[in-house]
């Protein structure tokens, strides 16, 4: 799963992360990360047969964790398909479909925001 780790100020300083990858065995990786000494927060992707007991573990020490099903958005009014954003993608989350329109697999999205600079409508937005 992704998610949006929330860090307070109070917990930033501790080895919360390192700890549950080391107890549940997880795979972890880090998508964004937004934090400093005042807190912030963190987009993540979480796997494992104890996915769902790392999450518990994470909230019990304070982090909040809010799932996302979607990392970009695209607006489908603003696009025009010009397919500026396709070969820029890193990981191939982007396609051409039968019927040329341009489609954005969340699933395989990483995060790093090449094809919202890419494009000349500005119809990608990072979910925040
Ligand atoms: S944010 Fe990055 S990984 Fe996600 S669709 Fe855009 S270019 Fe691909
Ligand atoms: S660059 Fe923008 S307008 Fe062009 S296909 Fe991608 S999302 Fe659509």
């Amino acid at each position: 799963m992704k998610a949006w780790l929330k860090f307070l100020p109070t917990i930033v300083n501790k080895a919360i992360m390192s700890d549950a990858i080391k107890i549940y065995d997880i795979d972890f990786n880090i998508l964004r990360a937004h934090i400093n000494p005042r807190g912030g927060k963190m987009l993540v992707e979480i796997s494992g047969p104890q996915e769902n007991e790392c999450i518990q573990y994470m909230e019990e020490q304070g982090i909040e964790v809010i799932p996302i099903m979607r990392v970009v958005q695209k607006d489908s009014e603003k696009c025009v398909d010009c397919g500026a954003c396709v070969s820029l993608c890193p990981v191939k989350a982007i396609c051409i479909q039968d019927d040329w329109g341009v489609e954005i697999d969340n699933q395989n999205c990483i995060g790093c925001g090449f094809c919202v600079n890419s494009c000349p409508t500005k119809a990608i937005s990072l979910m925040e």
